[in-house]
């Protein structure tokens, strides 16, 4: 994963959420077309055993028939993570239910736990299992909730979400790159039947999915300097989004909350979930291939 930065070397962050959003209403919409729930995953959610590794691959090599190694592997990283304090609450279960090497290109098939971002074409990235999993966390998902992906890439991120709630919903911008993915999860579907209840589509991320609005968790897996305005009017009352936020290069995964003040105003608040350390993602692009960042506005 990326090391600390010197603090010296940190981009200042804004404090005030107000300097890093364009100027625009903050205001919930008002839609919410449910779709229907193609698997219920939300009664199996608590039922992994995973305090220890035999208790594990027990369950999942009944449950999955996956391969032993694999499983292995992913207990690993998972302990590290929850050593880490990365990975937490339901993160854990739905980190553990999730086959990272389905997700990551055949070359890269032994590493497939290793602790590293991967190219997936395109020029697209899976995300290191780390940042991964502070992110998961940091959104507290719960049952019921519906959560907005930008970015689905490898579709990874949203497979493991996919084992938190029954509504999950990803955007990736790449035509070709969303097309394979829709085609692995449909294939995956079988056997891992919550990835049923993955709505996709291709376009961009940057307006959010309106129709289907508001969500309660946003998670953005593409760096921009700036909170785009759709999204945060896209974000529910209470609603978290987690962003990789600052310039090209280098950013801060930043958790904005929406609240209401005394007054019954909305509030943004922040968090620097790794309170100074730096990770870079890929731009988020517009559809000409243009990054958004430094030209924040709608
Ligand atoms: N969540 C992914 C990470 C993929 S890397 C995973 O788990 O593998 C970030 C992705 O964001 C890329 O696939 C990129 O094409 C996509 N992206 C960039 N700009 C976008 C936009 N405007 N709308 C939707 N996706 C975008």
């Amino acid at each position: 994963m990326a090391q600390p930065a010197p603090v010296s070397q940190l981009a200042p962050v804004p404090t005030d959420i107000a300097s890093a959003a364009p100027a625009g209403p903050v205001t919930e919409s008002v839609s919410r077309v449910a779709l229907p729930v193609a698997f219920n995953v939300e009664s199996r959610i608590g039922t992994l055993p995973w305090e220890n590794e035999t208790d594990y691959l027990s369950y999942m090599e009944a449950n999955t028939g996956e391969a032993e190694d694999m499983l292995k592997a992913r207990y690993a990283l998972a302990t590290r993570f929850i050593g880490t304090r990365e990975l937490q609450g339901n993160a854990v279960e739905a980190f553990l239910r999730t086959p990272r090497e389905h997700f990551v290109r055949e070359r890269n098939l032994s590493r497939a736990y290793e602790d590293t971002w991967m190219p997936i074409g395109y020029g697209a990235t899976i995300t290191d299992p780390d940042v991964v999993s502070m992110m998961t966390t940091s959104l507290d998902i719960k049952p019921g909730h519906r959560v907005l992906e930008i970015g689905t890439g490898s579709g990874y991120q949203s497979a493991i979400i996919s084992n938190m709630t029954n509504q999950v919903y990803s955007i990736e911008i790449i035509a070709p790159l969303s097309k394979e993915t829709d085609e692995l999860y449909t294939s995956l579907t079988p056997k891992y039947p919550q990835y049923a209840n993955i709505h996709r589509k291709m376009g961009d991320g940057y307006y959010g999915w309106e129709e289907h609005a508001p969500f309660d968790r946003i998670i953005v897996t593409c760096a921009i300097d700036h909170l785009p305005p759709p999204l945060l009017r896209q974000l529910a009352p209470e609603g978290i989004m987690v962003v990789p936020l600052g310039p090209p290069g280098r950013q801060h995964i930043m958790e904005v909350s929406k609240t209401k003040d005394a007054d019954g105003n909305d509030v943004l608040k922040r968090r620097d979930v790794y309170n100074g350390l730096q990770v870079k993602f890929i731009p988020f692009r517009d559809e000409s291939g243009t990054s958004y960042s430094g030209k924040a506005g709608e």
